[in-house]
């Protein structure tokens, strides 16, 4: 399939990397309940996965789990529970959430708690490449020793700054040399859990624990590594340059892939506003069936804006695709293989799935109103992108 890769700007050809595609996701940090900012992204990656999955190409996906950061435990103390029990807590939750609307598991789902070995690595290794530095048992990532530091942000340094300032950058921490440098490392503090390292007890900073992960699990070149889009600055500038740095290995990544982010009655959905839409509670009034085609329903790149009555629109779909699969009329009209291929190549280019949906209910209005050249194989096509897409189209 051609994604589009967010560094380069452009289209890119997604092929095996040694017989396997190499897909990694950055997962959650475990302090809250799962919203349809979440969903739509593991929803959207699930299904990218089937597309390929379907293609013939065996897929390794790797998905983090933050179980470690300032966000769980101050989460944690003013819930009055230990920090790695809200985190299992929390995790078992949002994988119930996914299990619920069929996003099958990763093949690696790895705790930051479980990946200190190669944490620890990478950061020497990062200071041995004259990269990053340790000061007062912090580790830093010296942006300026990296003339590629910030492709990934496409502004300059000021606007860098600024967004990273408002995504969790300390720019007065002054063990820093520039303001823009991101821990690696961070010393211990009085009454937080601290890992053993070459720089004292400490943990690691958010970023280096998926450059762990995605260097362990996936190798120095993958295909595709993805996220919301508040990810691409400073979070995968800061992955793409640790990776590059130390493997030496370059492109790190074929398709930075970003998906936009979900609104709610006209501002973005998020903990901070209040305006949650639960996936657990949307659940209590839908089918999964129903909230994967509303989440797929708009380009995957671009902000969305979740409703109630797209999600009842949806309910409609599916019943339709129900029906037409079970009760398929022929009598001559379209073809339904020209159908099936517009659809496989709508999902090829660039995971259009507002295109595939548009002809997939094309293809059901037709089946129910004898419309079609082939009955049995407009069925067929039903059942088949249907399963791609992540409904439960066997049982239709
Ligand atoms: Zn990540």
């Amino acid at each position: 399939m051609q994604l589009y890769d967010s560094l380069r700007r452009t289209l890119v050809p997604i092929q095996p990397i040694d017989d396997v595609v190499r897909m990694y996701v950055c997962g959650i940090t475990p302090y809250d309940t799962s919203h349809m900012g979440h969903a739509r992204t593991y929803v959207v990656f699930d299904t990218m996965r089937r597309l390929l999955e379907w293609q013939g190409l065996p897929v390794l996906y790797v998905q983090n789990v933050t179980d470690i950061d300032d966000d769980v435990l101050r989460k944690g103390a003013e819930l009055g529970v230990a920090w790695d029990e809200l985190g299992r807590r929390e995790t078992e939750s949002f994988l119930r959430n996914m299990a619920a609307i069929n996003v099958a598991m990763p093949d690696h789902y790895v705790k930051a708690t479980d990946s200190m070995p190669e944490i620890v690595e990478i950061v020497s290794g990062l200071i041995e490449r004259g990269v990053a530095y340790e000061h007062n048992g912090s580790v830093y990532f010296s942006v300026q020793a990296d003339p590629n530091f910030g492709s990934m942000a496409h502004s300059d340094y000021p606007t860098m700054l600024t967004t990273a300032n408002e995504r969790g950058n300390f720019p007065n921490d002054p063990n820093k040399r520039d303001p823009l440098d991101f821990v690696l490392w961070q010393a211990a503090k009085p009454g937080e859990p601290t890992w053993a390292s070459p720089w004292g007890e400490g943990r690691p900073g958010w970023h280096i624990e998926c450059t762990a992960m995605v260097l362990h699990y996936l190798g120095p070149r993958i295909n595709i590594h993805g996220g919301g889009g508040d990810l691409q600055f400073p979070h995968h500038a800061c992955e793409l340059a640790q990776a590059e740095c130390y493997s030496g290995q370059t492109p790190h990544v074929e398709a930075w892939s970003h998906v936009g982010m979900v609104c709610y009655e006209g501002e973005k959905m998020s903990k901070s506003l209040g305006n949650l839409v639960l996936v657990s509670d949307t659940l209590k009034e839908h089918t999964a069936d129903a909230l994967r085609i509303a989440l797929l329903k708009y380009p995957y790149r671009e902000a969305y804006e979740y409703t109630d009555a797209d999600v009842v629109w949806a309910e409609g779909v599916v019943a339709r695709l129900q029906s037409a699969a079970s009760s398929a009329v022929g009598g001559g009209g379209q073809s339904a293989e020209e159908l099936r291929v517009d659809m496989l190549n709508a999902l090829d280019s660039d995971f259009n799935t507002p295109e595939c949906i548009r002809l997939l209910i094309a293809l059901a209005e037709a089946a129910t109103n004898g419309e079609i050249d082939d009955a049995e194989s407009a069925a067929a096509t039903i059942r088949e992108v249907g399963a791609i897409l992540g409904l439960s189209a066997e049982q239709w």
